[in-house]
């Protein structure tokens, strides 16, 4: 599903990567663990391709990410890759129904099917009754839901998150690693997950340590 193979990176002369190789295969949840300083956000944005590496390729579902020009790439991230952070980055002035069709009309997508699915993802996700909320009427552990029904909205082949639980408090840190399982289990859905979480990091299928810009042995 996901293959990463000798990834560096560095910025001016720092070395924050210095080769990398991750392997996930569908329907694994892989938590990404490591002091703070480690490099696990810059993997995570380049697994997800929202940066390059200065070396090394990534595949997703066999496309060579690197070969594609930006605009190709910003097509193949909506459609192939959905993204989760700590803060939820809702549209404010949307509601959370359209919060979550919004990847899906940028799809091409009829309007239609987008609606039918978003209705279905945030019913799942426990949202039936909150449809026409806007992000600030909402929870933290709702308004991390409506975002991952956004990040699920074109089915995709990987969602990257990052420190998605960073934000909320336990209770709903842990119904979003329930969350995480459930989605895991019922569709099959990959994950790899930046955490500080404990927890989180426990319930997922393998943890990947990274210390001083490499994966060590855990
Ligand atoms: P982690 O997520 O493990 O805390 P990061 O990937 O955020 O680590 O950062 C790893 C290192 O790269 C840190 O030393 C950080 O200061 C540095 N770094 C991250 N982004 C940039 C950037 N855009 N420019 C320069 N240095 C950066």
């Amino acid at each position: 599903m996901l293959v990463a193979r000798n990834l560096t990176k560095n910025y001016s002369n720092l070395p924050v990567l210095r080769g990398v190789d991750v392997s996930v295969s569908k329907g694994e949840i892989v938590a990404i663990v490591g002091s703070s300083g480690a490099g696990k956000s810059t993997l995570l944005h380049i697994l997800g391709t929202l940066d390059a590496a200065s070396s090394g390729e990534v595949l997703i579902n066999g496309v060579q990410t690197s070969t594609l020009s930006s605009r190709r790439l910003a097509d193949f991230r909506n459609r192939h890759l959905g993204f989760i952070f700590q803060f939820h980055h809702l549209l404010p002035e949307f509601s959370a129904l359209e919060n979550v069709c919004i990847p899906g009309f940028i799809a091409g997508t009829k309007k239609a099917a987008v609606r039918e699915r978003a209705l279905f993802l945030l019913e799942t996700l426990g949202l039936r009754d909150r449809l026409d909320h806007r992000p600030n009427q909402l929870s933290g552990g709702e308004q991390q839901r409506v975002a991952v029904a956004r990040a699920l909205i074109n089915q995709p082949d990987v969602v990257l998150a990052d420190e998605p639980t960073g934000n909320l408090d336990s209770r709903n840190a842990r119904e979003l690693h329930e969350l995480f399982l459930r989605l895991r289990d019922q569709f099959g859905q990959t994950f790899v997950i930046v955490t500080h979480n404990e927890e989180l990091a426990t319930m997922s299928d393998r943890q990947l340590v990274m210390k001083d810009g490499k994966i060590v042995p855990s």
